[in-house]
């Protein structure tokens, strides 16, 4: 597969630009006539930067409002198509975009276009440069690639094919099994945006809102493969206006972008049809199991309140690290792992972000797999010396610059508990509270970040992303977006923040980046839990009674279970699968927090909730913006 992007899909100046996109490890990149309007040096210059970069130039763009014009404009757009050739050729690249017709004095009909184009051809022909036409959702007669293609096809020219975009089909809702029938030497190259599924005018939606295939609703894998399946086996480049990416980090965008192909290649590369297409091999998406350990990075005094908090939580101390200063904290299946080590990546993580929940580890089918497909997705991987006899555990820095341990059952992974570790006696007085199973890991992070974690995650594992639904907090709008696997084994929340004042923003501000904002763990009885947190000492999050009208209203529930969810603070939803309980702790170091929920068959995570539980958390945060529990717990 030949990777390509446009420049304008990112930000900065060009050779920032073109730097960024060689790094990412494109082949080729398309060049806007903007650049050098924009840029000091001449197309030449241009020319040259690129391929000094190691890149290609895939294609010239725009060149507008070409075809079906009446004279005197006519003669008029000829000549500017030779002014066009010109930068071409000095720029060093063969193709160009000619988009359809927008002008209000084009004239409509096949044939007219047909013949304007053998023209065009012609005079490319005669300078060795190819021309592709590319069918504009918005065009003004020709919207449609099946009529740009009866074009093209018509101007029956060596030097004239098609261009076709992901956008401008699937945003009208063409089939693309008209695609199949078209000859592969005849697309001249292949552009690909997703989108969000936004109801707005197709011009707009086009400029502002394309993002990268997998990160937006359109059946961009689709129409790939149903490209892949004419043989086509030319560049596939990213075409991507977002006004988000422009303000963005070149590099990061970048990566994102490759990233995004790459997957996307590897999908449709396992339809047995798309035979044209050749991807490098990796192993497939890894299938989660389940969450093998979270582990928090803190010092002495941070890692007494926290303990002290989890034995209120019913987990017990149940083994210590063979070398290290970590101690496990295990109820049902959850392990959690108290880290105050004085050196190593931990105590690095500790120093920049305080306590926090740095690493996860997920349990794989294949560790080893898993990890080579991570890296051949540009992840970075994470590795630190290990005691004699320990187990090199393979991870990937995550969210935040967090870890990611990679873990499976297969290999001596598998005995991680017994290998690295050794079990103690069982010294605490709590009672277990009926926890489960890690239900959910909300991170929050850079709403500009989203994105990214959004495809890092299902580009690695086996995971499907819910539509995003906006989060009120009293001081802003936190987007939030579900990344979950079937099973529900993995269940990721991502935040995005926009607004420090937001309790999420807060938590990036105060933190000193994104990560792990809160951990939900399952019960099967919220209220038997809830008996025990009490027995333990454990002191909820206090909502509102207001709260428990509005519930007893909305959902029509018996004023006897109201009083009881008051009288617990445990919050409540419904859907159409099932009932939902939810039961936070107050928050922790700088708005961390624990959240207990039941599912009775509902799906969600209580978005309708979030308004309660932000207002509750917000009233214990001093107005000097700190959270009342950090004041003990900012000790470093
Ligand atoms: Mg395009
Ligand atoms: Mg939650």
């Amino acid at each position: 597969m030949k990777t390509s992007i446009a420049t304008v899909s990112i930000s900065g100046e060009l050779p920032e630009k073109l730097a960024a996109i060689a790094k990412a490890g494109f082949d080729g990149v398309e060049i806007f006539e903007n650049d050098f309007l924009a840029f000091d040096g001449s197309p030449a210059d241009v020319g040259r930067m690129v391929r000094d970069h190691g890149l290609e130039i895939t294609l010239f763009q725009p060149f507008r409002d070409f075809e079906g014009m009446p004279e005197p404009h006519r003669t008029r757009t000829f000549d500017r198509a030779e002014r066009k050739f010109d930068i071409m050729q000095q720029l060093g690249t063969d193709l160009v975009l000619v988009c359809s017709n927008v002008s209000p004095v084009s004239l409509g009909g096949i044939d007219r276009a047909a013949a304007d184009f053998h023209e065009l051809g012609e005079r490319a022909a005669k300078r060795g440069l190819k021309v592709g036409y590319e069918a504009l959702a918005w065009g003004k007669h020709i919207f449609d690639h099946r009529d740009a293609w009866e074009i093209v096809r018509r101007a029956d020219h060596p030097n004239i094919g098609l261009i076709l975009d992901s956008f401008h089909t699937l945003s009208r809702k063409i089939d693309i099994n008209s695609i199949r029938s078209i000859p592969k030497e005849k697309i001249f190259i292949v552009q690909l945006a997703d989108a969000p599924l936004i109801d707005m005018d197709l011009l707009y939606w086009s400029r502002h809102f394309r993002n990268m295939p997998g990160e937006g609703d359109l059946a961009v894998t689709a129409f790939t493969s149903a490209i892949a399946e004419t043989g086509y086996d030319g560049y596939f480049s990213l075409e991507i206006f977002n006004d988000q990416f422009r303000g963005g980090s070149a590099k990061a965008i970048a990566a994102d972008g490759y990233r995004s192909l790459i997957t996307l290649g590897d999908r449709v590369r396992r339809n047995p049809n798309a035979s044209g297409l050749t991807v490098a091999d990796m192993p497939g998406r890894a299938p989660v199991k389940a969450i093998g350990f979270v582990e928090f990075s803190v010092d002495e005094t941070a890692a007494t309140d926290l303990i002290a908090l989890l034995r209120t939580l019913g987990f017990r101390n149940t083994a210590r690290h063979r070398t290290k200063q970590v101690t496990v904290y295990s109820q049902g299946d959850i392990r959690l792992l108290v880290n105050t080590e004085r050196a190593g990546f931990a105590n690095a993580s500790y120093a920049v972000h305080g306590p926090s929940a740095y690493a996860v580890a997920l349990i794989v089918d294949d560790a080893q797999e898993a990890m080579a497909r991570a890296v051949a997705l540009g992840a970075e991987s994470f590795s630190q010396p290990v005691g004699a006899g320990e187990l090199e555990v393979p991870a990937i820095r995550g969210v935040g610059g967090g870890l990611i341990y990679l873990l499976d059952e297969k290999t001596d992974l598998g005995r991680i508990w017994d290998i690295d570790f050794v079990a103690v006696a069982n010294e605490d007085d709590s009672q277990p509270a009926h926890l489960r199973a890690i239900d959910h890991i909300a991170q929050t992070v850079a709403y500009e970040e989203m994105l990214t974690w959004l495809l890092f995650y299902t580009s690695i594992f086996e995971t499907q992303k819910t539509p995003m639904v906006d989060i009120i907090d009293p001081a802003g709008v936190v987007r939030s977006q579900v990344i979950e696997n079937a099973a529900g084994s993995l269940r990721i929340t991502l935040n995005g923040a926009e607004n420090r004042r937001t309790l999420a923003g807060h938590f990036i501000a105060e933190t000193f980046g994104s990560g792990i904002q809160h951990l939900a763990f399952n019960t099967d009885d919220i209220f038997a839990t809830a008996a025990a947190l009490k027995r333990n000492g454990f002191r909820p999050l206090h909502i509102s009674p207001n709260y428990y009208d509005d519930v007893e209203a909305r959902f029509g529930l018996e004023p006897e279970l109201s009083e009881r969810l008051k009288a617990e603070n445990i919050l409540y939803d419904r859907d159409e699968h099932g009932e939902f309980f939810q039961l936070y702790s107050g928050t922790y170091g700088e708005g961390f927090f624990f959240e207990i929920v039941e599912r009775r068959g509902y799906r969600g995570y209580g978005a309708a909730n979030a308004i309660f539980r932000i207002a509750a958390l917000k009233k214990q945060i001093r107005p000097d913006g700190m959270p009342v529990i950090a004041r003990e717990w900012q000790k470093h």
